[in-house]
Order: structure tokens, then sequence, then C-alpha cells
């Protein structure tokens, strides 16, 4: 009897102990995947745990009974949400309104999780006057993050006359508003201005001042034209961006010359702290461009879209189409990826995303790396060949699956 009663003891302790041990201390593990996490310094292959909403643990090996649901990425990609920080997303139905409030601005989440993006900055589509109505209308109702480079025109990105209206340029009324919104507004936009005047951008840099944050611009367009030296080495401070780099449009040096030299100053430049982004968009990649300037090394610091409907179906097409087009301009794809997250992350001083540290949002894409023969076309519809793709299998937003190409997170229809 007392054998018997101690075996009845031993069963029940092995069972308490066992239930300990596999309890499932994580919603979700997506192992056998290949992390490559640039903040971290991780480029192989890791399990990734996450637990309500949050990166849990990353390591060699993860017990799959420690989670409610496991995700199997062997063969794939693991990787910070992808931040794209040029965007135009303050749609709505306002006629004449270009950018701001109307028809030519993409309403984020019908773009972003599909391409691995978890964080957008709309560049400057909203001004200070508007950009409560921008965040009411668009941030609050989004899966994406989205976050704002505030324009420095209070009317925001209207197009016409309204951008070219210095009295609506105001530093001090820009950086309140920016204060006012620390948690999305990450910096102040100058675009589209065309007088051969400093004033705009000295406006914009001011606001930056003011605010502790940077400043992006969308520079050129004067006749004569304003030097772009000038504005590199003397007018934007380190750590403000220069976006649509790699375009070549009227009233504007382009960065490599009619030899297919990289111009010295731009080395300079980049050097000095000023940020390159790529701001792909509908008029603003040439290959004719970013391919002599990416084999001498002036690479992108931030990888982005410029997406709005002119350049949605265009030669730009997503986030991650951009990426492999530097991918088959031979960039490797550890760096393609760290420009599309941890790198923009540094540049808008979001140093809380991007990575998959511990404790970190758990915002994820799963990405396929497609070998094959594919074309790639800029916005002269000029074509290059390639033999890589990414294609984003599946993507996380705080922990939730927001997007699935082929199913990986489901169970097969006829099993219960
Ligand atoms: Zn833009």
């Amino acid at each position: 009897m007392r054998t018997h009663f101690k075996k009845v003891l031993l069963t029940v302790s092995i069972l308490l102990l066992g239930n300990q041990m596999f309890a499932q201390e994580y919603d979700l593990l997506i192992n056998d995947g290949h992390v490559i996490d640039a903040k971290n310094g991780i480029d192989q292959v890791m399990d990734v745990a996450i637990h309500e909403g949050k990166i849990a643990k990353v390591d060699a090996r993860i017990a799959e009974r420690s989670a409610k649901k496991v995700i199997n990425a062997k063969g794939l990609y693991v990787v910070p949400g992808l931040l794209d920080i040029h965007t135009h997303n303050f749609h709505g139905t306002v006629p004449f309104g270009y950018l701001n409030n109307s028809f030519s601005a993409l309403p984020p989440d019908g773009f972003t999780f599909r391409s691995g993006v978890t964080t957008v900055a709309d560049a400057g589509s909203s001004g200070w006057r508007d950009f409560r109505k921008f965040k009411e209308q668009v941030i609050d109702r989004s899966k994406t993050r989205v976050l704002a480079f505030l324009n420095i025109v209070g009317l925001g990105m209207k197009g016409g006359a309204i951008e070219q209206d210095l009295a609506d340029m105001d530093p001090k009324l820009t950086a309140m508003i920016a204060k006012q919104y620390p948690d999305m507004i990450v910096g102040v936009k100058l675009a589209h201005y065309s007088g051969f005047d400093w004033t705009p951008t000295e406006r914009a840099v001011e606001a930056g001042k003011l605010a502790g944050i940077p400043v992006m611009i969308d520079f050129g367009g004067s006749d004569p034209e304003l030097s772009i030296e000038t504005l590199f080495m003397e007018k934007l401070r380190p750590g403000d961006i220069f976006t649509h780099a790699y375009a070549h449009v009227k009233g504007r040096t382009p960065i490599v010359d009619g030899n297919g030299k990289v111009r010295d100053f731009v080395f300079a430049s980049q050097k000095r702290g000023i940020n390159f982004d790529v701001g792909h968009g509908g008029g603003s990649f040439l290959f004719e461009q970013a391919i002599p300037a990416v084999e001498q090394g002036l690479k992108p610091n931030s990888i982005s879209t410029d997406l709005h409907t002119g350049s949605m179906n265009g030669g730009m097409k997503t986030q991650i189409n951009v990426m492999s087009k530097f991918l088959n301009m031979n960039m490797p794809l550890k760096e393609v990826i760290a420009k599309s997250t941890w790198e923009p992350a540094k540049i808008i001083q979001r140093e809380d995303l991007g990575h998959l540290s511990e404790e970190a949002v758990a915002d994820v894409a799963i990405l396929n790396l497609k070998k094959g023969d594919f074309g790639f076309i800029d916005v002269r519809r000029k074509k290059m060949n390639g033999d890589k793709k990414l294609e984003c299998e599946l993507t996380l937003r705080e922990g939730q699956v927001v997007w699935d190409l082929n199913g990986l997170a489901s169970e097969p229809w006829n099993e219960k």
C-alpha cells in the first residue's frame, strides 16, 4: 500500500514538473528562418519567440512545445518589419488637393503589409495646419504604424501655388505641432519649391532645429539652379535627408555627372552625415544614376518608395521591389535589409524600431528570396534584368498576422 502511494506521488510530481517544463510561455514561434537583424549583428538561422506583441527571445533553438503556435520559416528570411520613410498616405476626397487629403495619396494598409512594411513615414503630405486631420483620418485608423514628416508649408503638399507660398512657411508653428506629437512627427519636409531662393530650405532647417528632428528635402526646380553642393555642405545639417537621390530632373544637378562619375562633393556630403534616401516615386529613380552610383560606392542610407498613385503601378511598385533593384545592383541582402530597417529607424530617431531585440515590438517580415529571370523598370521605363527578387510571405504587426501570402500560419482546411 505504501509503495503504491509512493508511486502515485511520484507520477503526480512528474506530471506537475512536466507541465511546468512544457508550459506554453510564448504566443508564437517562428523557427528555422534565417534572421537578419542589423542592430544586433545577426545574420544566421535562428528561432524567434513572440509573446504579447513583443519579441520574447531570439535563440539558436527554442522548443516548439514552448509556443501556442509555430510558423516554420525554413528557407526564408526573418527580418524586422520594414520601414518606408518616404510615402504619401494623406488620402481623402478634397478636389485639387494633390497629396494632401486628396486622390493622389494612398491608404497605407493596402500597400504596406503585402510588402513587409510595418512602419511608414509620410513625407510632408500634411503641414502644421492640417496634421490633426491627417492623424484622425489616417494615422488613428491604420494598422500600419504611420509617422510623419510635417511639411514646412502650413497647408501641406497641395501642389501648385500653395507650395510656393513663403508666407505660409513658419518654422515656429511647424515646430510647435511637431513637439505636440513627438511619437508621430519624426521630421520636417520641404518639397517642390521652384524659386531661386534659399529661404524655404532655411525655414525647414530652422523648424528642424526648434523641434530637434531631421529635415527631408526634395530639392530643385529653380532656373537658374541652386547648388546642391551648397545644400549638402552648408545648408543641411548632418542627419538631414536628401530624398530622390537617384533622380535626374530639370532644375537639379544629378549626383552622377555626364561621364558616369559620382561628383566628389557627393561622397564628402555623405561622409559629413547627409542621408541619401531613395524616394523612388514616379519620376525620381533612374538606373542611369543608381547603377554607377552604387558601383562607385554611393549607396543609399535608406531605401524608400515615395508611394502615391503616380508610382504604385510604374517602375516603383512596392518597397520590396525597390529593395530587389538594389539586390540586383549587387548590394548584399544584409545591407539591403539594414537600409530598410535599422538604418531608417536611426535616421528618424526611432531606435525602438527596425530590430528584433527582446522587448522590441513584434513587427516582423518573413521574406522569400526568389531566383529566376526578372525585369525591373525605372521611371523612364528603362529596364534592368536581374536574377533575384524578394517576395513577402508573411507580415506580423505587434505579433498579429496581417499578411500571409501562402498560408504559412494556417492549418490545412481538412484538419481539425
Ligand atoms: Zn514624395
